[in-house]
């Protein structure tokens, strides 16, 4: 999963911190419980004491077996005795011990060299948190898509609203349940307010639950920002490039709506086609007549969009003014 640097060094540093204040508290609870039970405190001295042994014996390769096993046994009955010192006061038995968010891996977010489930967890909380600063991913899922709001009635061109939204709803459902790095890319296009921003991010949300990165943005940010980092008006110097040219799923709404000149339409031209080439699947949404597309755009746009993209015709009255 092609995540950024920055969001890999993100979670690390949160697996980081939580390891680091399990310990603090086992540390900070021990002391307390060692003022509080003074034969606790003799028996963590025993135990330290057994594990110096212990390391001394492997230090000078002596023949180990037999001293071993009696300082195991001398420190399990140590860690007994502790625990029912620790009953009895009221503590539970794992109360010297650190709490770890994740016992598996102690936060250590790696388990024999392989990334434990619970860093894969932090980072696709990342990858949610990242997309919910541009777009309202937590309100646009599948279950809040409002069949309700498309109209029964069929249009001059006999098509029927309601029909069109459901099989839209069904498909995308289903292309965001197989979605994988070899998915098409998806055109959406069709009035405004008709739900295409909604279903793309309804798809996002499924996609970044299955662990892939996803970056979106509107064409206009999007031209925006990576304007920005190519004159140097930002220092985080390509990250906007690299997440909207390398991430799993790039969600570009509103095509055609960034300002009208060479240097937009040359970075969406470079986008599709960079992604189309490199196999990354897109998901392009616009409220342009595809006939005004084609006057913004030249042809290597359209021509892409119509071939390469699964199209999909949103109709219906927009949905925000019902
Ligand atoms: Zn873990």
């Amino acid at each position: 999963m092609a995540y950024s640097n920055e969001m890999y060094n993100k979670a690390k540093r949160i697996l980081e911190k939580r390891h680091d204040s399990a310990v603090m508290d086992a540390d900070m609870r021990s002391m307390q419980i060692k003022e509080e039970i003074p034969e606790i405190k003799k028996i963590q001295a025993g135990l330290q004491q057994i594990g110096l042994e212990i390391s001394q014996l492997f230090f000078y390769k002596q023949n180990t077996d037999e001293k071993l096993a009696e300082l195991r046994a001398r420190s399990e009955a140590l860690v007994e005795e502790r625990s029912r010192l620790l009953k009895a006061n009221g503590y539970p038995e794992d109360a010297m011990k650190p709490h770890f968010v994740c016992n598996a891996c102690e936060d250590k977010g790696v388990i024999d060299g392989r990334m434990c489930s619970c860093q894969k967890q932090v980072l696709k909380d990342l990858m949610r948190k990242e997309v919910s600063r541009f777009a309202p991913l937590d309100k646009c899922t599948f279950d809040k898509f409002e069949l309700g709001y498309y109209s029964e009635q069929p249009m001059e061109n006999a098509i029927v609203p309601r029909q069109r939204a459901e099989k839209i709803l069904d498909t995308c459902r289903k292309y965001a349940q197989n979605f994988s790095l070899n998915s098409k890319s998806l055109f959406f296009f069709g009035g405004a307010g008709l739900g295409k921003t909604h279903l793309s991010l309804a798809i996002a949300n499924v996609v970044i639950n299955k662990g892939f990165s996803v970056c979106y943005g509107t064409s206009q940010n999007i031209c925006d920002d990576l304007q920005s980092e190519q004159f140097g008006r930002t220092d985080n110097i390509n990250y906007t490039k690299n997440q909207v040219l390398g991430c799993d799923l790039l969600v570009l709404d509103d095509l055609g709506t960034e300002i009208d000149n060479q240097y937009s339409i040359a970075t969406i031209y470079n986008i599709v086609n960079t992604r189309l080439l490199t196999g990354k699947p897109t998901i392009i949404s616009t409220n342009y007549a595809f006939d005004r597309l084609e006057e913004k755009y030249d042809k290597r746009i359209t021509s892409r969009l119509t071939g390469e993209y699964i199209p999909f015709y949103f109709i219906g009255n927009d949905i925000r003014n019902l």
